[in-house]
């Protein structure tokens, strides 16, 4: 089978013919139909020393997806051939205490697939049937395929109440837009988007931002004081993973405001920690989605009429991934998918 490959220790990825993965007895063969590039992937591509870090060469990369099982393990009885699924790719332990206490995501020691197992871009891979999770007819396959980004999108946006709320999301990546279209859909009064890119900021926009600055023109203090919110923001989402995007946050933060950190920061950021304690806020960190109670909310959301379409701006066939990889690498795209 064709498969998307880290093969050498350089910049770069290759479609390789590999064999079709064998199963384990708990374990389900999914053939992939859509799977969906991340940021995840660039770093990888690009093999930066965070790649160099996680990633065990030769492997299979990807981690965004939905497909159709293909087969089943001997003890998988909840799922038959043909099931369309999509499926959680933090494959956790099972025997620390955030595993045993029901916090799966909190996991002390969780693989990803695509990262520390092979993944998904192939066209067929394996999946422990416990992560699978079950597509209803109303979610596209487009949609199934970027649910593991959404699932990250709501993990952060959910993780405070936003009714009436002001919120201010740094960062107007694929996560950070689909974090604006959550914030309306759950009733925030101003939903204010900041980035560097003004084609997504566009996209920001049409997904629900009720404003957008791009902070190489306008300071957010002074847009955020014409909109009459000199007092600042009451939850912050930074998913920019800038030194920028997290000073701009702690600046305009109401006193008491809650802020998630899902963008991943350089090390050796000094921020000023007085923010933090004398506007005492409440800062959280997210990684991946709750497993999978964030899985339900994404499905009722999309089921009550949050709508994805617009973040997904490409189609490509899968055999045209370096096509996929230099749009985004260019900035002009949201999500882009690759057909299998
Ligand atoms: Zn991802
Ligand atoms: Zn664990």
């Amino acid at each position: 089978m064709d498969a998307i490959v880290k093969k050498l220790p350089q910049k770069g990825l290759w479609m390789e013919n590999v064999p079709i993965p064998e199963i384990g007895d708990d374990d389900v063969l999914i053939k992939t139909r859509k799977t969906s590039i991340c940021g995840t992937d660039l770093h990888i591509y690009n093999w930066d020393s965070w790649a160099k870090k996680n990633l065990l060469l030769p492997t299979i990369i990807g981690h965004e997806f939905m497909g159709e099982i293909a087969s089943l393990g001997r003890n998988v009885t909840h799922l038959k051939i043909g099931d369309r699924v999509s499926g959680e790719g933090h494959i956790v332990c099972g025997h620390c205490i955030p595993c045993r206490t029901e916090k799966r995501h909190l996991c002390l020691h969780t693989k990803g697939l695509g990262v520390q197992l092979p993944g998904c871009f192939a066209e067929y891979f394996s999946l422990p049937a416990q992560y699978v999770f079950p597509l209803p007819d109303r979610i596209s396959d487009e949609v199934g395929a970027i649910l593991d980004p959404f699932g990250n999108a709501t993990h952060a946006a959910l993780s405070f109440d936003l009714a009436g709320e002001d919120v201010l999301i740094s960062g107007t990546g694929p996560i950070g837009i689909m974090a604006a279209a959550i914030s309306r859909k759950a009733g925030a009064r101003h939903v204010i988007a900041t980035d560097i890119n003004d084609y997504r900021l566009d996209l920001a926009r049409k997904m629900g931002a009720s404003a957008t600055i791009n902070v190489t023109r306008d300071k957010v203090a002074d847009v955020m004081r014409e909109l009459g919110l000199e007092d600042g923001f009451t939850v912050g989402l930074e998913m920019s993973g800038s030194e920028e995007g997290i000073k701009n946050l702690l600046e305009t933060a109401q006193h008491g405001a809650k802020i998630a950190l899902l963008g991943i920061i350089p090390s050796g950021i000094a921020i000023d920690w007085d923010l933090v304690i004398f506007k005492m806020l409440l800062i959280k960190g997210i990684y991946g989605r709750e497993i999978f109670g964030t899985w339900y909310k994404m499905v009722h959301l999309l089921e009550s009429g949050l709508d994805l379409e617009p973040v997904i701006t490409h189609h490509l066939a899968a055999s045209e991934f370096e096509k996929g990889f230099e749009i985004l690498f260019s900035g002009r795209a949201g999500k882009v998918i690759l057909d299998w």
